[in-house]
């Protein structure tokens, strides 16, 4: 067996074979949040993949270097910080803390590397001028810097690598200085936007004057930083295949002469209650939209996990519900083959783990990989309510279900998703202690221990604890 992706790059599946010749560390990197709003649940389904791939390399063994950008000066955001007279820092730390609790809710690993587009200005300046150097950008008269397509095309290289692109429209030396446009308006586009006045007074000093950098510029300069001219995996959304991956791959070749990365790897769309999300359609969600309606980050994160990363997915609230029934199958399953096996160590189900293993090896087939957990769980509950299963095999069943869990992170119940009310039965406990009324506290600590919670003491207070 071995890992097969679908490398956008070929346009095909392709075996997984890391550049690092022991082939046991892999470099990773993914496009992170602009951080001017609260993330919504497509942008979820994203770093749930995100996480999904690297908790699977994880599983076989490899060492990941997971790399993620913040991307915290951009057009969107200096707008955001004008409307709003915040300075950038104030505006942009906001929402990157709710992006980093919600990646936590959603449990996600965190990324080893989080650089900040404004922390690398230096390198992001230093790649550019590699590129000015070889020719390939040029200054304009207004102080910005341009990435140059037709000189970049006449040194031999293809710009339209991940995507087709036709190119008898374009007009060599036309210009196009947002950072998103369409493929119909492929252009020379913009490495450093010269300082403008509704810039305020976010800007830096550059050798081509006062200015700030292109969103594309970013992520090459941070990703070579970290993770070398040449490295493993690139993840993002579909909808940065272009412009963004395209102009990514353009300015790190050009700058450096070789290949930018081996394997691209995008998740697809996602459809809410059947349609593209929308404000106006009232189908927009954020994560905390969803929690505020009752569900859990567990829940939200399982019905992610539920398809294919490369097909469009509807999320619906009804589906929610579904992962909620779900979950709770599992779990059911898994508090009983816990009771049986009673903290016995135990290899685990090689069965089970393998054909997880052989779902996931095909290009994270992770709907097949669910439909083999649906299959074992039924499979289980039937042994349990015949007494058919021994201690040994209750054990190794539990093993199995932990090997698999570390790649889907669906299997621990947090603090938080600790009910309200036993939530509330912790204050009350603390107010009885208050007030010296050991009875009640203890009669308190009782009662969450017979509803499978323990009360923890830890430096940030009590929390509940799942037993
Ligand atoms: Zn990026």
């Amino acid at each position: 067996m071995g890992l097969k992706l679908f490398n956008t790059l070929s346009r095909s599946i392709q075996d997984f074979t890391p550049l690092d010749s022991t082939g046991k560390t892999v470099g990773m990197y993914c496009c992170g949040p602009t951080v001017y709003d609260f993330a919504h649940i497509g942008n979820w389904r994203t770093f749930v993949f995100a996480d999904l791939v690297r908790r699977y390399l994880e599983f076989k063994g490899f060492s990941v270097t997971h790399v993620m950008n913040i991307t915290d000066v951009e057009d969107k955001i200096i707008k955001r910080v004008r409307e709003t007279k915040t300075s950038l820092r104030e505006f942009t730390g906001k929402y990157e803390a709710a992006f980093f609790e919600d990646l936590k809710t959603l449990n996600c690993r965190e990324p080893h590397h989080k650089p900040h587009a404004t922390e690398h200005i230096a390198d992001i300046i230093a790649l550019i001028e590699k590129l000015v150097a070889r020719g390939v950008a040029y200054k304009a008269a207004d102080g910005s810097v341009y990435f140059s397509i037709e000189k970049y095309r006449g040194s031999g290289s293809t710009y339209g690598r991940l995507l087709k692109i036709n190119f008898d429209e374009l007009r060599p030396g036309e210009r196009v200085k947002t950072d998103e446009y369409a493929k119909e308006s492929v252009a020379d586009f913009a490495l450093w936007k010269a300082r403008a006045p509704e810039d305020g007074d976010i800007f830096w000093p550059s050798p081509w004057g006062e200015g700030r950098p292109g969103w594309h510029i970013e992520c090459s300069a941070m990703s070579m930083k970290i993770l070398g001219q040449c490295f493993d995996l690139h993840l993002g959304g579909e909808d940065l295949i272009f412009p963004h991956h395209e102009d990514e791959i353009a300015q790190s070749e050009g700058a450096t002469g070789q290949p930018f990365v081996k394997y691209w790897l995008h998740g697809a769309f996602l459809l809410v209650e059947g349609k593209k999300m929308s404000k106006s359609l009232g189908n927009f969600f954020t994560l905390r939209d969803l929690l505020a309606k009752g569900f859990t980050g567990r829940e939200i994160r399982c019905l992610l996990l539920q398809a294919h990363y490369r097909e469009t997915f509807n999320f619906t609230l009804e589906g929610l519900l579904g992962a909620r029934t779900a979950l709770a199958r599992i779990d059911e399953c898994v508090t009983k083959l816990r009771e049986l096996a009673g903290g016995t160590a135990a290899v685990p189900n090689a069965e089970l783990v393998n054909a997880f293993t052989i779902a996931l090896e095909n290009d994270l087939n992770i709907s097949a990989a669910w439909g083999e957990i649906f299959k074992w769980v039924s499979k289980m509950n039937r042994s349990l309510a015949d007494n058919a299963i021994m201690v040994a095999e209750a054990a190794s069943a539990l093993a199995a279900w932990e090997r698999l869990d570390s790649v889907l992170g669906v299997g621990v119940i947090s603090e938080s998703e600790a009910p309200a009310e036993l939530k509330a039965l912790i204050i009350e406990r603390q107010l009885a202690r208050h007030a010296k009324n050991f009875k009640r506290a203890d009669a308190i600590r009782d009662e969450l221990k017979t509803k499978g919670w323990v009360i923890e003491d830890t430096p940030k207070g009590q929390r509940l604890k799942k037993i």
